[in-house]
């Protein structure tokens, strides 16, 4: 073979297979496509506890339904509804439990009438922050135990946003001795609530957007809510003595989660695309409530007064904290082996944490 002809055979040829193999990678990114969009498109109706598009919580499950519909190429469309349209926003639970939506999103402390175990799922006073939160569902058995439980009422939960660190709350008077807490009604969900009980205040249970009247009919003496940016968004600066820190929610967990059967019938790409969306929101939330809080912080109104609990108070709220838990493990075979598994966790995570997150957080600056 002359050397011209050589080449002219060689380009040829790569020119073929280049060809053919383009054309392989199209057929097959069409068949891909085919695979996905092969079934019928599905639709899902979701509840929330918030109001419509509120900051944060609710643009969070608005983002995480427009992601799923992103990555299923249009496959999966999950339909958000606020709180009092489908379903009251504290019924979001039953309801879906019963098939009558298909998810949910909303706080998981809300349920501790369910089960009480659910409240540890919800988070710990004066326990884990929210990326050990994280770590316990994902790596300390913290997700076997919650879809367990939760399996029973026909639902299978996801973590669906968090927190982080939480104020301690509003209160229309100062604090400064535990008798200033008795006789107190205050609205604080989950194990604060309780704790706060055996400190002499009465906790009420109020979903957002129920709290502002009640604060300023008088119906409430004290509220917590979130942090700084959400706060001040409901108008609670009203109440002018604002304690830090949030002892009772240092790590809240939000939840998405699903009619089990529901669940089970989606194709395993639309579950891979709502778990992988679900972490996507956990994240960004966590970080924009970091940003919008420390934010918020600075912007405060010059009489709301930022103060620390007496230091009489965190010690009362610990022995309080230590009887709530004893008591609840005696009452509940289920919260004493959420408490095990949480607690087993607790003491692998802390030496850890004290020469890391601890330490740095004392001597950076
Ligand atoms: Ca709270």
């Amino acid at each position: 073979m002359k050397r011209r002809d050589f080449i002219t055979t060689a380009v040829l040829g790569a020119g073929t297979l280049a060809f053919s193999g383009c054309h392989r990678a199209e057929k097959q990114t069409a068949e891909n496509t085919v695979n996905i969009n092969k079934g019928k498109k599905v639709t899902l109706k979701l509840a929330t506890s918030w109001p419509a598009h509120f900051p944060i919580m609710g643009t969070g499950v608005d983002t995480f339904a427009k992601r799923c519909f992103e990555l299923s190429g249009g496959t999966l469309e999950i339909k958000v509804y606020p709180k009092n349209i489908l379903v009251p926003a504290l019924q979001v639970f039953d309801a879906t439990s019963a098939a009558q939506i298909d998810a949910f999103h909303s706080g998981v402390y809300y349920w501790k009438g369910k089960n009480p175990a659910f409240s540890i799922f919800g988070g710990m006073p004066l326990g884990l922050l929210s990326e050990e939160m994280i770590t316990w569902f994902k790596f300390g058995g913290g997700y076997e135990l919650w879809r367990e439980m939760y399996g029973k009422f026909n639902l299978y939960p996801l973590i669906g946003g968090t927190t982080g660190p939480q104020m301690g709350g509003w209160f229309k008077k100062e604090i400064n001795s535990l008798s200033d807490l008795k006789g107190l009604k205050m609205r604080i969900p989950g194990l604060g609530g309780e704790v706060m009980k055996k400190l002499g205040v009465n906790p009420v249970l109020l979903p957002a957007g129920e709290i502002y009247t009640a604060l300023e009919r008088g119906t409430i003496d004290a509220t917590e809510w979130v942090g700084p940016a959400l706060d001040s968004m409901m108008g609670f600066d009203k109440a002018a003595h604002y304690y830090y820190t949030g002892w009772h929610e240092p790590g809240s967990i939000l939840e998405i989660t699903f009619n089990k059967a529901r669940w089970e019938k989606l194709s395993p790409e639309h579950q891979a695309i709502i778990t992988a969306a679900s972490e996507e929101m956990t994240g960004t939330m966590l970080q924009e409530f970091r940003y919008k809080n420390a934010k918020a912080l600075q912007e405060l109104p010059d009489y709301v007064q930022i103060k620390n609990f007496p230091p009489e108070f965190f010690t009362a709220a610990k022995k309080a904290l230590r009887e709530v838990l004893a008591e609840q493990s005696r009452e509940s075979a289920d919260f004493k082996r959420v408490l095990e598994s949480y607690q087993s966790f607790y003491a692998l995570n802390e030496p850890w944490s004290d020469i890391s997150t601890k330490h740095l957080l004392e001597i950076r600056n």
